[in-house]
């Protein structure tokens, strides 16, 4: 795998607002593009296979972790495996094009730590938990029992990214959230040329 090229890594809980940041920066930069994780969960919504993931059974999933097919992967919910392949890396690197993930918090440090200096990590923060309960219960594509689910998990996700990442992004508005984020996106594409 070569490693020449540059990979912009979003991590933050569920909810925070991660989507829709990494949806905007993909809008203004052509040169950008999104890196499509697997996933053994169900489709949501709308969601189609080889755009927003793709998606396999957790037995195939198990079986490509046993062939060595990922460079990072995780069960981030108790029996939902999500993962970066590495001939998605490959795919997009082939095109010249930066690499953006949308990925949890653990994933997020573990790539920081593969790509290092090709690497810039932002953690997009919500404004508080109670705000992020919000925000899930007014997405209405999950269970209550899912929304409590994602809702711990972003709370132990808070205290766990102190510190682990290049920045973090506080994203209480979100005009000045797309702002910020394209001012930290311009200026590593930048620096690093
Ligand atoms: P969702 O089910 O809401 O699409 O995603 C759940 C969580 O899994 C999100 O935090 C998302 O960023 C994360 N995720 C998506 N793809 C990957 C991946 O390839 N690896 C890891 N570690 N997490 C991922």
């Amino acid at each position: 795998m070569h490693m020449g090229n540059k990979v912009i890594i979003f991590s933050a809980p569920s909810g925070a607002g991660k989507s829709t940041i990494v949806n905007h920066i993909l809008g203004l930069h052509p040169e950008m593009e999104f890196s499509i994780s697997a996933t053994s969960r169900s489709p949501r919504g709308s969601e189609k296979d080889g755009v927003e993931y793709y998606f396999f059974t957790e037995e195939q999933f198990r079986e490509m972790i046993a062939e060595d097919k990922f460079i990072e992967h995780e069960e981030v919910y108790p029996g939902s495996f999500y993962g970066t392949l590495k001939s998605e890396i490959e795919r997009i690197w082939a095109k010249g094009h930066v690499i953006i993930f949308d990925i949890d918090v653990q994933g997020g440090v573990n790539l920081k730590r593969i790509f290092g200096e090709k690497a810039f990590s932002i953690f997009i923060q919500a404004p508080s938990v109670d705000e992020l309960r919000k925000r899930l219960t007014g997405r209405a594509t999950d269970s209550p029992e899912a929304i409590e689910k994602r809702i711990a998990k972003a709370e132990s996700e808070m205290e766990f990214a102190a510190g682990k990442f290049d920045y973090v992004l506080v994203n209480d508005d979100l005009g000045k959230a797309f702002a910020e984020a394209e001012k930290i996106v311009d200026g590593f594409i930048g620096v690093q040329e």
